[in-house]
Protein backbone atom coordinates (compact mmCIF):
# COMPACT_ATOMS: atom_id res chain seq x y z
CA UNK A 1 0.00 0.00 0.00
CA UNK A 2 1.38 3.00 -0.72
CA UNK A 3 0.91 6.52 1.03
CA UNK A 4 1.89 10.20 0.03
CA UNK A 5 1.83 13.05 2.02
CA UNK A 6 1.72 16.38 1.14
CA UNK A 7 3.70 18.78 3.33
CA UNK A 8 7.00 18.57 4.98
CA UNK A 9 5.85 20.42 8.10
CA UNK A 10 5.14 19.51 11.63
CA UNK A 11 2.06 17.26 10.99
CA UNK A 12 3.28 15.67 7.56
CA UNK A 13 7.01 14.77 9.26
CA UNK A 14 4.90 13.23 12.16
CA UNK A 15 2.13 11.26 10.07
CA UNK A 16 4.83 10.34 7.05
CA UNK A 17 6.92 8.58 9.71
CA UNK A 18 3.78 7.17 11.56
CA UNK A 19 2.35 5.67 8.57
CA UNK A 20 6.42 4.41 7.15
CA UNK A 21 6.98 2.79 10.92
CA UNK A 22 3.25 1.26 10.16
CA UNK A 23 4.45 -0.73 7.11
CA UNK A 24 2.84 1.89 4.03
CA UNK A 25 5.40 2.58 1.51
CA UNK A 26 5.37 6.12 2.21
CA UNK A 27 6.68 9.20 -0.05
CA UNK A 28 6.57 12.73 1.51
CA UNK A 29 6.48 15.50 -0.83
CA UNK A 30 7.55 18.76 0.17
CA UNK A 31 7.82 22.04 -1.97
CA UNK A 32 10.31 23.69 0.30
CA UNK A 33 13.91 22.71 -0.22
CA UNK A 34 14.23 22.30 3.21
CA UNK A 35 11.80 20.21 5.68
CA UNK A 36 9.96 22.21 8.73
CA UNK A 37 10.25 25.67 7.62
CA UNK A 38 8.07 27.12 9.57
CA UNK A 39 9.06 24.69 12.70
CA UNK A 40 12.59 26.48 12.33
CA UNK A 41 10.78 29.94 13.37
CA UNK A 42 8.51 28.54 15.76
CA UNK A 43 8.76 30.09 19.32
CA UNK A 44 11.06 33.02 18.19
CA UNK A 45 13.81 29.62 16.94
CA UNK A 46 13.26 28.14 20.65
CA UNK A 47 9.86 26.11 19.37
CA UNK A 48 7.54 25.40 22.29
CA UNK A 49 6.06 21.70 20.92
CA UNK A 50 3.75 21.18 23.25
CA UNK A 51 1.79 22.33 26.70
CA UNK A 52 2.86 20.13 29.49
CA UNK A 53 -0.89 20.77 31.02
CA UNK A 54 -1.98 17.80 33.07
CA UNK A 55 -5.29 17.08 31.48
CA UNK A 56 -6.66 16.46 27.97
CA UNK A 57 -9.45 18.74 28.85
CA UNK A 58 -7.56 21.35 29.18
CA UNK A 59 -5.63 20.93 25.52
CA UNK A 60 -9.34 21.36 24.73
CA UNK A 61 -10.05 24.52 26.14
CA UNK A 62 -7.42 26.03 24.40
CA UNK A 63 -8.80 25.26 21.29
CA UNK A 64 -11.52 27.83 20.22
CA UNK A 65 -12.22 26.51 17.15
CA UNK A 66 -13.80 22.81 16.85
CA UNK A 67 -11.97 21.86 20.06
CA UNK A 68 -13.79 18.37 20.73
CA UNK A 69 -13.36 17.65 16.92
CA UNK A 70 -9.81 16.82 18.40
CA UNK A 71 -10.89 14.94 21.60
CA UNK A 72 -9.80 11.38 19.65
CA UNK A 73 -6.46 12.90 18.40
CA UNK A 74 -5.59 14.59 21.41
CA UNK A 75 -6.37 11.49 23.50
CA UNK A 76 -4.87 8.86 21.16
CA UNK A 77 -1.26 10.95 20.91
CA UNK A 78 -1.08 12.49 24.12
CA UNK A 79 1.23 16.05 25.49
CA UNK A 80 2.75 13.23 27.52
CA UNK A 81 2.95 10.97 24.48
CA UNK A 82 4.58 14.27 22.22
CA UNK A 83 7.29 14.53 24.79
CA UNK A 84 8.19 11.39 25.34
CA UNK A 85 8.05 11.18 21.54
CA UNK A 86 10.88 13.83 21.25
CA UNK A 87 13.20 12.67 24.12
CA UNK A 88 13.28 8.93 22.77
CA UNK A 89 14.87 10.70 19.42
CA UNK A 90 17.24 12.61 21.74
CA UNK A 91 15.70 15.95 22.34
CA UNK A 92 15.88 16.69 25.84
CA UNK A 93 12.86 18.80 26.84
CA UNK A 94 12.34 21.72 29.34
CA UNK A 95 8.91 23.16 30.93
CA UNK A 96 8.92 26.66 31.29
CA UNK A 97 6.13 29.62 32.22
CA UNK A 98 2.54 28.36 31.72
CA UNK A 99 3.61 24.58 31.34
CA UNK A 100 5.23 25.34 27.71
CA UNK A 101 7.34 23.19 26.90
CA UNK A 102 10.96 23.94 24.72
CA UNK A 103 14.02 21.52 24.06
CA UNK A 104 16.51 22.14 26.76
CA UNK A 105 18.80 23.65 23.78
CA UNK A 106 16.45 26.09 23.12
CA UNK A 107 16.65 25.43 19.50
CA UNK A 108 13.91 24.89 17.30
CA UNK A 109 16.40 22.87 14.80
CA UNK A 110 16.24 19.68 16.91
CA UNK A 111 12.94 19.56 16.75
CA UNK A 112 12.84 19.06 12.88
CA UNK A 113 16.36 17.49 13.20
CA UNK A 114 14.18 14.38 15.03
CA UNK A 115 11.27 14.67 13.15
CA UNK A 116 13.61 14.35 10.04
CA UNK A 117 15.33 11.25 11.64
CA UNK A 118 12.26 10.07 12.64
CA UNK A 119 11.00 9.84 8.74
CA UNK A 120 14.54 8.87 7.46
CA UNK A 121 14.66 5.30 10.15
CA UNK A 122 10.75 4.65 9.57
CA UNK A 123 12.05 4.41 5.93
CA UNK A 124 9.89 7.38 4.50
CA UNK A 125 11.39 8.70 0.74
CA UNK A 126 11.54 12.32 0.17
CA UNK A 127 10.41 14.02 -2.50
CA UNK A 128 11.27 17.69 -3.16
CA UNK A 129 8.25 19.05 -5.51
CA UNK A 130 5.19 21.20 -5.86
CA UNK A 131 1.82 18.96 -5.65
CA UNK A 132 -0.85 20.82 -8.11
CA UNK A 133 -3.49 18.37 -7.60
CA UNK A 134 -4.78 15.74 -5.41
CA UNK A 135 -6.77 12.73 -7.91
CA UNK A 136 -9.53 10.58 -6.94
CA UNK A 137 -11.92 8.40 -8.78
CA UNK A 138 -14.65 7.39 -8.43
CA UNK A 139 -14.74 8.78 -4.81
CA UNK A 140 -11.62 6.81 -4.20
CA UNK A 141 -8.25 8.53 -3.82
CA UNK A 142 -5.90 7.97 -6.62
CA UNK A 143 -2.52 9.65 -6.12
CA UNK A 144 -1.23 13.24 -6.62
CA UNK A 145 -0.10 14.93 -9.96
CA UNK A 146 2.94 17.28 -9.51
CA UNK A 147 3.33 21.05 -11.10
CA UNK A 148 6.02 18.91 -13.18
CA UNK A 149 3.14 17.02 -15.06
CA UNK A 150 3.76 14.00 -13.50
CA UNK A 151 1.49 11.82 -11.41
CA UNK A 152 2.37 9.69 -8.78
CA UNK A 153 0.03 6.63 -7.75
CA UNK A 154 -1.15 5.95 -4.35
CA UNK A 155 -4.27 4.59 -2.63
CA UNK A 156 -3.93 6.99 0.41
CA UNK A 157 -2.86 10.99 0.53
CA UNK A 158 -2.46 12.73 3.23
CA UNK A 159 -3.04 16.21 2.56
CA UNK A 160 -0.48 18.41 5.49
CA UNK A 161 -0.41 21.58 3.57
CA UNK A 162 -0.95 23.75 6.42
CA UNK A 163 -2.72 27.41 7.01
CA UNK A 164 -2.56 30.51 5.08
CA UNK A 165 -0.54 32.26 7.40
CA UNK A 166 3.31 33.23 6.81
CA UNK A 167 3.19 31.95 3.50
CA UNK A 168 6.75 32.09 2.59
CA UNK A 169 7.48 29.13 5.04
CA UNK A 170 5.30 27.19 1.98
CA UNK A 171 1.64 27.60 4.03
CA UNK A 172 0.24 28.91 0.83
CA UNK A 173 -2.97 27.49 1.52
CA UNK A 174 -2.71 25.00 -1.58
CA UNK A 175 -4.42 22.27 0.77
CA UNK A 176 -7.61 24.17 0.44
CA UNK A 177 -7.70 24.47 -2.92
CA UNK A 178 -7.13 20.28 -3.13
CA UNK A 179 -9.91 19.57 -0.79
CA UNK A 180 -12.44 21.96 -2.24
CA UNK A 181 -11.33 20.35 -5.62
CA UNK A 182 -12.69 17.51 -4.10
CA UNK A 183 -16.20 18.46 -2.84
CA UNK A 184 -15.17 19.62 0.82
CA UNK A 185 -16.41 22.44 2.30
CA UNK A 186 -13.79 25.44 3.22
CA UNK A 187 -14.43 27.62 6.36
CA UNK A 188 -13.07 30.98 5.16
CA UNK A 189 -9.66 31.11 6.48
CA UNK A 190 -9.12 34.17 8.68
CA UNK A 191 -6.17 35.37 10.61
CA UNK A 192 -5.66 34.60 14.06
CA UNK A 193 -3.07 35.12 17.20
CA UNK A 194 -2.37 38.45 14.52
CA UNK A 195 -1.46 41.87 15.34
CA UNK A 196 -3.73 44.27 15.64
CA UNK A 197 -4.12 48.12 13.77
CA UNK A 198 -5.10 50.64 15.89
CA UNK A 199 -6.64 54.26 15.77
CA UNK A 200 -4.94 56.44 17.53
CA UNK A 201 -2.25 58.83 15.85
CA UNK A 202 0.59 58.92 18.88
CA UNK A 203 1.07 55.10 18.58
CA UNK A 204 3.32 54.77 15.33
CA UNK A 205 5.18 57.54 17.96
CA UNK A 206 6.08 54.59 19.77
CA UNK A 207 6.77 52.15 17.31
CA UNK A 208 9.72 49.75 18.82
CA UNK A 209 8.83 50.52 22.26
CA UNK A 210 8.58 47.28 24.26
CA UNK A 211 6.87 46.98 27.33
CA UNK A 212 6.94 43.82 29.94
CA UNK A 213 5.18 43.35 32.66
CA UNK A 214 2.20 44.69 31.59
CA UNK A 215 -1.24 43.97 32.04
CA UNK A 216 -3.68 44.43 29.10
CA UNK A 217 -7.49 43.91 29.05
CA UNK A 218 -9.61 43.43 25.37
CA UNK A 219 -12.94 45.10 25.36
CA UNK A 220 -16.01 44.26 23.10
CA UNK A 221 -17.72 47.48 21.52
CA UNK A 222 -20.51 47.41 24.55
CA UNK A 223 -17.49 47.41 27.33
CA UNK A 224 -17.42 43.89 27.88
CA UNK A 225 -14.34 42.63 28.72
CA UNK A 226 -13.23 39.71 26.40
CA UNK A 227 -9.42 38.87 27.51
CA UNK A 228 -7.18 39.90 29.94
CA UNK A 229 -4.13 39.08 30.53
CA UNK A 230 -0.14 39.51 32.02
CA UNK A 231 3.12 39.96 29.73
CA UNK A 232 5.15 41.60 26.98
CA UNK A 233 3.49 43.69 24.04
CA UNK A 234 5.07 46.15 21.76
CA UNK A 235 4.07 49.34 19.38
CA UNK A 236 4.19 49.60 16.12
CA UNK A 237 4.20 51.50 13.00
CA UNK A 238 0.38 50.37 12.51
CA UNK A 239 -0.87 49.53 16.15
CA UNK A 240 0.17 46.74 18.90
CA UNK A 241 1.56 43.46 18.75
CA UNK A 242 3.86 40.97 21.21
CA UNK A 243 2.68 37.56 23.00
CA UNK A 244 -0.13 39.33 24.92
CA UNK A 245 -1.90 41.03 22.30
CA UNK A 246 -1.90 38.29 19.43
CA UNK A 247 -3.34 35.71 22.57
CA UNK A 248 -5.84 38.58 22.84
CA UNK A 249 -6.35 38.88 18.96
CA UNK A 250 -7.50 34.92 19.39
CA UNK A 251 -10.33 35.83 21.51
CA UNK A 252 -11.77 38.35 19.37
CA UNK A 253 -13.48 35.29 17.25
CA UNK A 254 -15.73 37.41 14.93
CA UNK A 255 -13.31 40.42 14.28
CA UNK A 256 -11.74 43.32 16.78
CA UNK A 257 -12.95 46.61 14.87
CA UNK A 258 -13.89 49.17 17.31
CA UNK A 259 -12.79 47.16 20.90
CA UNK A 260 -10.35 48.93 23.28
CA UNK A 261 -7.39 47.53 24.68
CA UNK A 262 -6.70 48.90 27.69
CA UNK A 263 -3.14 48.60 29.03
CA UNK A 264 -2.01 48.78 32.52
CA UNK A 265 1.20 50.14 32.53
CA UNK A 266 2.02 49.44 36.72
CA UNK A 267 0.03 46.25 37.25
CA UNK A 268 1.70 45.51 40.20
CA UNK A 269 0.23 48.28 42.22
CA UNK A 270 -3.38 49.56 43.60
CA UNK A 271 -4.43 53.01 42.07
CA UNK A 272 -4.04 54.22 45.71
CA UNK A 273 0.11 52.88 45.74
CA UNK A 274 0.47 54.12 42.47
CA UNK A 275 -0.70 57.57 43.54
CA UNK A 276 1.67 57.26 46.69
CA UNK A 277 4.68 56.43 44.50
CA UNK A 278 3.72 59.55 41.91
CA UNK A 279 3.56 61.98 44.90
CA UNK A 280 7.39 60.63 46.05
CA UNK A 281 8.55 61.01 42.71
CA UNK A 282 7.14 64.90 42.74
CA UNK A 283 8.64 65.41 46.08
CA UNK A 284 11.69 64.54 44.51
CA UNK A 285 10.92 66.48 41.80
CA UNK A 286 9.14 69.66 43.29
CA UNK A 287 10.90 72.26 41.59
CA UNK A 288 10.60 71.06 37.92
CA UNK A 289 8.73 71.12 35.49
CA UNK A 290 5.75 68.02 35.01
CA UNK A 291 7.51 67.21 31.87
CA UNK A 292 10.99 66.33 33.93
CA UNK A 293 9.53 64.67 36.35
CA UNK A 294 8.10 60.91 35.43
CA UNK A 295 12.14 59.26 34.33
CA UNK A 296 11.84 57.01 37.41
CA UNK A 297 8.16 55.53 36.43
CA UNK A 298 8.62 55.26 32.66
CA UNK A 299 10.59 54.31 29.84
CA UNK A 300 11.75 57.55 28.09
CA UNK A 301 10.04 57.57 25.03
CA UNK A 302 7.14 56.45 26.59
CA UNK A 303 7.12 59.77 28.63
CA UNK A 304 6.20 62.38 26.05
CA UNK A 305 3.27 60.44 24.97
CA UNK A 306 2.18 60.01 28.10
CA UNK A 307 2.23 63.46 29.10
CA UNK A 308 0.15 64.63 25.69
CA UNK A 309 -2.36 62.79 27.01
CA UNK A 310 -2.31 63.58 30.30
CA UNK A 311 -3.63 67.07 29.60
CA UNK A 312 -1.03 68.39 32.41
CA UNK A 313 0.98 71.25 30.87
CA UNK A 314 4.33 69.72 30.13
CA UNK A 315 5.75 73.16 31.85
CA UNK A 316 3.80 72.99 34.79
CA UNK A 317 6.13 73.59 38.19
CA UNK A 318 5.11 69.72 39.80
CA UNK A 319 4.21 71.30 43.07
CA UNK A 320 1.36 73.87 41.41
CA UNK A 321 0.20 69.94 39.65
CA UNK A 322 -3.47 69.70 41.05
CA UNK A 323 -4.39 66.64 43.39
CA UNK A 324 -7.14 66.77 40.32
CA UNK A 325 -4.76 66.25 37.59
CA UNK A 326 -2.66 63.76 39.59
CA UNK A 327 -6.00 61.35 39.87
CA UNK A 328 -6.29 61.57 35.99
CA UNK A 329 -2.81 60.63 35.53
CA UNK A 330 -3.09 57.57 38.08
CA UNK A 331 -6.14 56.58 35.78
CA UNK A 332 -4.24 57.18 32.36
CA UNK A 333 -1.05 55.00 33.60
CA UNK A 334 -3.71 52.28 34.87
CA UNK A 335 -5.59 52.33 31.49
CA UNK A 336 -3.43 53.22 28.66
CA UNK A 337 -6.42 52.75 25.79
CA UNK A 338 -5.64 52.20 22.02
CA UNK A 339 -8.99 51.36 19.91
CA UNK A 340 -8.89 48.63 17.28
CA UNK A 341 -8.70 49.48 13.61
CA UNK A 342 -8.98 45.63 12.66
CA UNK A 343 -6.36 42.87 12.24
CA UNK A 344 -3.41 42.63 10.32
CA UNK A 345 -3.32 40.69 7.35
CA UNK A 346 -3.18 36.51 7.53
CA UNK A 347 0.28 36.34 6.25
CA UNK A 348 1.25 38.33 9.61
CA UNK A 349 -0.67 36.21 11.56
CA UNK A 350 0.56 33.29 13.81
CA UNK A 351 -2.41 30.36 13.14
CA UNK A 352 -5.08 30.53 10.22
CA UNK A 353 -8.66 29.90 11.66
CA UNK A 354 -10.35 27.71 9.47
CA UNK A 355 -9.84 25.45 6.96
CA UNK A 356 -11.13 22.09 5.69
CA UNK A 357 -14.58 21.56 7.83
CA UNK A 358 -13.93 19.47 10.64
CA UNK A 359 -18.01 17.50 9.59
CA UNK A 360 -16.00 16.06 6.69
CA UNK A 361 -13.58 14.58 8.34
CA UNK A 362 -13.88 11.81 10.43
CA UNK A 363 -12.52 12.43 14.16
CA UNK A 364 -11.08 8.76 14.97
CA UNK A 365 -8.80 8.68 11.63
CA UNK A 366 -8.50 12.14 10.22
CA UNK A 367 -10.12 10.51 7.21
CA UNK A 368 -12.09 12.42 4.95
CA UNK A 369 -15.64 11.52 4.86
CA UNK A 370 -16.52 11.85 0.81
CA UNK A 371 -13.37 10.72 -0.72
CA UNK A 372 -12.01 7.55 0.71
CA UNK A 373 -8.35 7.14 0.94
CA UNK A 374 -8.44 11.08 1.67
CA UNK A 375 -6.56 12.08 5.06
CA UNK A 376 -5.76 15.75 6.51
CA UNK A 377 -3.36 16.37 9.34
CA UNK A 378 -2.34 20.06 11.08
CA UNK A 379 -3.60 23.59 10.43
CA UNK A 380 -5.30 22.72 6.59
CA UNK A 381 -7.86 21.63 9.44
CA UNK A 382 -10.53 24.33 10.73
CA UNK A 383 -9.13 23.85 14.05
CA UNK A 384 -6.86 26.79 16.13
CA UNK A 385 -5.71 27.03 19.55
CA UNK A 386 -4.26 29.69 22.18
CA UNK A 387 -0.36 30.27 22.36
CA UNK A 388 1.31 28.07 24.81
CA UNK A 389 2.41 24.66 22.65
CA UNK A 390 -1.33 23.84 21.22
CA UNK A 391 -0.85 24.46 17.58
CA UNK A 392 1.83 21.96 17.34
CA UNK A 393 0.20 19.06 19.59
CA UNK A 394 -2.88 19.75 17.23
CA UNK A 395 -0.44 19.41 13.96
CA UNK A 396 1.22 16.34 15.98
CA UNK A 397 -1.77 14.53 17.06
CA UNK A 398 -3.56 14.36 14.02
CA UNK A 399 -0.59 13.92 11.95
CA UNK A 400 -0.48 10.57 14.19
CA UNK A 401 -3.48 9.67 13.28
CA UNK A 402 -3.79 10.21 9.79
CA UNK A 403 -0.51 8.42 9.92
CA UNK A 404 -1.86 5.51 12.29
C1 LIG B 1 6.13 32.82 13.69
C2 LIG B 1 5.37 31.60 14.16
C3 LIG B 1 5.65 31.06 15.41
C4 LIG B 1 4.94 29.96 15.88
N1 LIG B 1 5.28 29.42 17.10
C5 LIG B 1 4.59 28.34 17.57
C6 LIG B 1 4.96 27.73 18.79
O1 LIG B 1 5.98 28.07 19.41
N2 LIG B 1 4.19 26.69 19.25
C7 LIG B 1 3.10 26.23 18.55
O2 LIG B 1 2.43 25.31 19.02
N3 LIG B 1 2.77 26.75 17.35
C8 LIG B 1 3.49 27.79 16.84
N4 LIG B 1 3.17 28.30 15.61
C9 LIG B 1 2.12 27.63 14.81
C10 LIG B 1 2.68 26.35 14.17
O3 LIG B 1 3.91 26.66 13.54
C11 LIG B 1 1.73 25.76 13.13
O4 LIG B 1 0.47 25.58 13.71
C12 LIG B 1 2.25 24.42 12.62
O5 LIG B 1 3.50 24.59 12.02
C13 LIG B 1 1.29 23.80 11.61
O6 LIG B 1 1.87 22.62 11.15
P1 LIG B 1 1.45 22.00 9.74
O7 LIG B 1 2.34 20.82 9.55
O8 LIG B 1 0.00 21.81 9.71
O9 LIG B 1 1.78 23.12 8.67
P2 LIG B 1 3.19 23.76 8.23
O10 LIG B 1 4.16 23.67 9.35
O11 LIG B 1 2.86 25.10 7.70
O12 LIG B 1 3.69 22.81 7.06
C14 LIG B 1 3.05 22.73 5.82
C15 LIG B 1 4.06 22.32 4.78
O13 LIG B 1 3.40 21.96 3.57
C16 LIG B 1 4.17 22.40 2.48
N5 LIG B 1 3.30 22.54 1.31
C17 LIG B 1 2.23 23.37 1.18
N6 LIG B 1 1.66 23.23 -0.01
C18 LIG B 1 2.39 22.29 -0.69
C19 LIG B 1 2.30 21.72 -1.98
N7 LIG B 1 1.36 22.10 -2.86
N8 LIG B 1 3.20 20.78 -2.35
C20 LIG B 1 4.19 20.39 -1.49
N9 LIG B 1 4.32 20.91 -0.25
C21 LIG B 1 3.43 21.84 0.16
C22 LIG B 1 4.73 23.73 2.95
O14 LIG B 1 5.85 24.13 2.20
C23 LIG B 1 5.03 23.44 4.42
O15 LIG B 1 6.35 23.01 4.61
C24 LIG B 1 3.90 29.39 15.09
C25 LIG B 1 3.63 29.92 13.84
C26 LIG B 1 4.36 31.01 13.36
C27 LIG B 1 4.06 31.55 11.99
Amino acid sequence: MKTIVIGGGAAGMMSAGTAARNGQSVVLIEKNKILGKKLLITGKGRCNVTNACDEVETLIRNVPRNGTFLYSAFYTFTNADVMRFFEDLGVPLKVERGERVFPVSDRSADIVNALRKFCVDSGVEFRTAEVAEVLAVDGKTAGVKLLSGEVINADKVIVATGGKSYASTGSTGDGYRFARKLGHTIAEPKPSLVPIETVEDWVPELMGVSLKNVAVALVDGKDKKIYSDFGEMIFTHFGVSGPIVLSASAHARGGVAGFKLHIDLKPALTREQLDARILRDFEKYRNKDFKNSLADLLPQRLIDVIIRLSGIPPELKIHSVTREQRSELVDLLKSLTVTAKGFRSIDEAIITSGGVSVKEIDPSTMQSKLVEGLYFAGEVIDVDAYTGGFNLQIAFSTGYLAGQ
